[in-house]
């Protein structure tokens, strides 16, 4: 039998009404008290930085206008242990107390009893912001070809690829050649995100599970460690291929922005340059598109217009 229990959450100083800020696909949120302290929920200090490079999140809002709300935790027990598998979060508006179940977050860890005795942490500052870049690009098969040439031959990086092996349909992680990496991205694999970086890395630090159908990796990977990665790309229906690729040149250790070395800097310098002196950047400033896929890409805006 699963065993439930709520927890109505307070602060050490007995708050118990909070502003809501919550990233629900990541399980991550943050309670303000009306005297403007900071909580995060549960154990996401880390994400919760790396998250927000993206976007602060907005602050819940009830129908009734008001932003502040009671919230309770309502913990699920595993099958046959005593740890926690499941904590539901939801909030009562403090004015028209309409309940609303806002997330649910998976635990697949154990021990669990910190998150039931300590659901809330004081966070001292939680605006931090280091220095991230998200760089879009709408690219031809030449585009990319071109993009993979200078990683490799330009830059001399590693390149390592977590790709779908055909046939046997398996994910797998490994360093890869120039030539494999052309295969890769024209003949009959899908790959999920290709990684670049100066030094050779413990594939074993980057997985997550490695189980049947190959390994997954953990998220973000590029945040802590000096790698530049490009994403498969997102098919942007009638516009074209957009392809992602992203890096810090800081990272946060236990919330205190921290530069890598000045050579990822370097690296991510000449990086930037090279894709400015070779694309389009009129969509804005972190937009390098390739000229004829900027063209289908304005063709179709004009057209949806
Ligand atoms: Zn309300």
């Amino acid at each position: 039998m699963k065993q439930k229990l709520t927890k109505n959450i307070s602060t050490q100083n007995g708050a118990t009404e909070f502003q809501v800020r919550l990233i629900k696909n990541n399980g991550v949120g943050l309670l303000t008290t009306k005297d403007e302290q900071n909580y995060l929920i549960l154990d996401s200090i880390d994400h919760w930085y790396d998250l927000i490079q993206e976007g602060y999140p907005k602050k819940k809002k009830c129908a009734c206008k008001n932003e502040y709300f009671f919230v309770h935790f309502v913990y699920t027990q595993r099958e046959s242990t005593d740890d926690i598998g499941e904590i539901l979060v939801e909030t009562t508006c403090t004015n028209c107390r309409k309940i609303s179940e806002e997330m649910s977050v998976g635990i697949d860890y154990s021990p669990t009893k910190e998150l039931v005795e300590n659901p809330i942490r004081f966070c001292k500052k939680p605006r931090i912001r280091y220095r991230f870049k998200e760089l879009t690009s709408y690219w031809s098969v030449n585009n990319l070809k071109d993009f993979l040439q200078f990683i490799f031959f330009g830059l001399k990086l590693n390149v390592y690829c977590w790709f779908w092996k055909h046939p046997e349909n398996t994910r797998r992680f490994e360093k890869v050649s120039f030539e494999k990496t052309i295969q890769i991205i024209t003949v009959n694999h899908k790959y999920l995100n290709f990684y670049f970086s100066t030094g050779e890395f413990e594939a074993a630090h980057l997985i997550d599970i490695a189980g049947e159908n190959g390994v997954y990796l953990k998220d973000g990977i590029w945040r802590k460690n000096e790698i530049i990665q490009l994403s498969a790309p997102t098919v942007m229906l009638g516009y074209g291929l957009l392809y992602y690729i992203n890096y810090c040149t800081q990272y946060l250790d236990k919330g205190n922005p921290k530069d890598k070395s000045d050579q990822f800097e370097k690296i991510t310098n000449q990086l930037h340059v090279w894709l400015r002196e070779n694309f389009i950047t009129e969509r804005g400033a972190n937009c390098f598109d390739g000229k004829e896929a900027y063209e289908k890409f304005m063709a179709k805006r004009n057209s949806v217009k």
